[in-house]
């Protein structure tokens, strides 16, 4: 029988990739092929096309501000067709830079405003303390534990039509004002968690390749993991302080 295939697309791959972020796109890797599904790895960088059609999944990590920069400009010339993935409902997962650059702007603690893809209704606003540290948070859909680093200046606000991804229990997320953290708008994950996320959270993994799957009409396969290692390592960061 031909194996199920899923297309992943890895973004700025050298530019945003911080704190470990590129263990989740490992990590999916991973867990697909455990589960006897191909992940084929896709890089996109600058100035370097994307075709919606062919992704199930899209991947964008955090970075500088100084990356960031680079980033926002390279981005205005592929939102129309990272705006076509998340409407045919592609899996979007962005963390930190990444996950900013999914809204209106980001303007930096110098007053430079990037200019985001202007998908998810919501801005992020430097501040001039960073915001450093274990988070761990509840996911509003599961109310399952997730944990992870986060280090960032901006503050993520959401428009009153985006749920946060998470409440939080420990840390700051979004803005460590109003207790959440992240965004989930139709399948696109948005957070502060680095560290990296999906290794430390097994199920969100497991969630993000299920979804994908779905969206072409398959079920996940089922094949139990051992995970004993990942669930001793998300249970060993769930206990890190601050
Ligand atoms: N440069 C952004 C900030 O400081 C994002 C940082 C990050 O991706 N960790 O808010």
């Amino acid at each position: 029988m031909e194996k199920i295939t899923l297309e992943l697309a890895y973004l700025y791959p050298t530019l945003l990739n911080i704190y470990g972020d590129k263990g989740n796109v490992l990590t999916l890797l991973y867990r697909c092929n455990a589960r006897e599904i191909v992940l084929n790895i896709t890089t996109i960088g600058l100035n370097e096309s994307i075709d919606y059609e062919r992704f199930d999944i899209y991947f964008m990590g955090g970075g500088q501000d100084q990356e960031q920069i680079i980033v926002s400009e390279d981005l205005q010339a592929k939102k129309n067709m990272i705006k076509s993935a998340i409407d045919s409902d592609a899996v979007f997962l962005g963390i930190c830079g990444g996950y900013q650059l999914l809204g209106l702007y980001y303007k930096t603690n110098k007053g430079l405003e990037l200019k985001g893809l202007e998908i998810l209704d919501l801005y992020t606003i430097g501040g001039t303390k960073r915001m450093i540290g274990n988070v761990l948070c509840k996911e509003l859909e599961s109310n399952e534990t997730i944990v992870g680093f986060e280090n960032h200046s901006g503050r993520t606000y959401l428009g009153s039509s985006l749920k946060p991804l998470a409440k939080v229990i420990r840390g700051n997320g979004n803005n460590g004002e109003d207790g959440f953290e992240g965004v989930r708008y139709k399948n696109v994950f948005g957070t502060y968690l680095h560290g990296s996320l999906l290794p430390k959270n097994h199920m969100l993994a497991d969630k993000i390749i299920k979804l994908a799957l779905e969206r072409k009409g398959f079920k996940m396969p089922e094949i139990v993991l051992d995970d004993l290692i990942e669930s001793t390592a998300h249970k060993k960061a769930c206990k890190l302080q601050y």
